[in-house]
């Protein structure tokens, strides 16, 4: 059937993926075994000279390796997140510029931020690029132009709440959502998107991991992604993440948090 060609497809890439990233991990880590046993053999016949350079080349090797699964944790963003409280509203703000230079000329911004929206508990990096991947999103629905708005709300979410949005758990949650007035998306996209590497982006433009990512961080986060969407009308993707109290006065950190940075 289709869906299991599509599988097969997706299983293929992933397979790829793995299979070059196992190559060149082996040839590095053939790189380290090769000069440690030269190294052995030469300690054991008591030649001492040169051993210097070989330790040169197990060293930069095994570097290599560790820079290597560094990348590939930082893909699969499994990387230990630095969640702290962060003045939401202020986040939001700092990305104006950056935002409306990514949308162009064709798409409005609004940025619209609800006052009562305090400090959230995320990583203020990662909660960046998860909005970005968003608006990129967005603007790719909205070829011929529209609007985006970025708009921010709390929320508090009981037990019956959650009907629809199985991972979300009752508690008080700050709201990020951007809405654009794009091309919107057919129940059946609707219910794939989460899925690692579904786009329905020509080949070389999407890679389909943008919104596994942002779910994935979400999650990571003790929040969760609820998006609401229809053709022809456009799409709400809105990211939950838990409210935080705010950070003492006296802390030292506070004008950096307030700024949007890591703190
Ligand atoms: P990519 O953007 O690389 O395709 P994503 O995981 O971010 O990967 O998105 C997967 C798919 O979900 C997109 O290819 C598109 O079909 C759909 N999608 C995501 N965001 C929107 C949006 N704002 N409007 C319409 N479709 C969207």
């Amino acid at each position: 059937t289709e869906e299991a060609l599509r599988q097969a497809q997706k299983m293929e890439a992933v397979g790829q993926l793995t299979g070059g990233i196992a190559h060149d991990f082996n040839n590095m880590l053939t790189g380290v075994i090769g000069a440690v046993d030269i190294m052995k053999r030469r300690l054991a016949s008591g030649r001492f000279d040169d051993l210097d350079r070989f330790l040169e080349v197990a060293s930069v090797s095994a570097q290599r390796a560790a820079a290597l699964t560094q990348r590939l944790l930082a893909f699969s963003r499994r990387q230990s997140l630095d969640s702290r409280p962060v003045h939401i509203n202020a986040l939001v703000g700092s990305l104006h510029d950056l935002l409306s230079r990514t949308l162009g000329e064709s798409v409005a911004l609004d940025i619209a931020c609800d006052e009562q929206v305090g400090w959230g508990t995320a990583d203020a990096n990662q909660l960046e690029s998860a909005i970005l991947n968003l608006v990129i999103n967005a603007r790719d629905a909205m070829p011929t132009g529209g609007r985006l708005t970025l708009a921010t709300r709390p929320a508090v979410l009981k037990a019956q709440d959650a009907a629809g949005t199985p991972e979300a758990k009752p508690g008080r949650y700050v709201v990020i959502a951007v809405t654009d007035t794009g091309t919107g998306m057919t129940a059946d996209v609707l219910s794939k998107v989460f899925e690692p590497f579904f786009t329905t982006k020509p080949v070389g433009l999407g890679t389909g991991l943008g919104l596994s990512m942002v779910y994935g961080f979400a999650r990571q986060s003790d929040g969760h992604v609820a998006i609401t969407s229809a053709p022809g009308e456009g799409t709400t993707v809105e990211l939950f993440l838990p409210a935080a109290e705010p950070p003492g006065e006296t802390d030292a950190d506070l004008p950096a948090r307030l700024a949007g940075g890591e703190g």
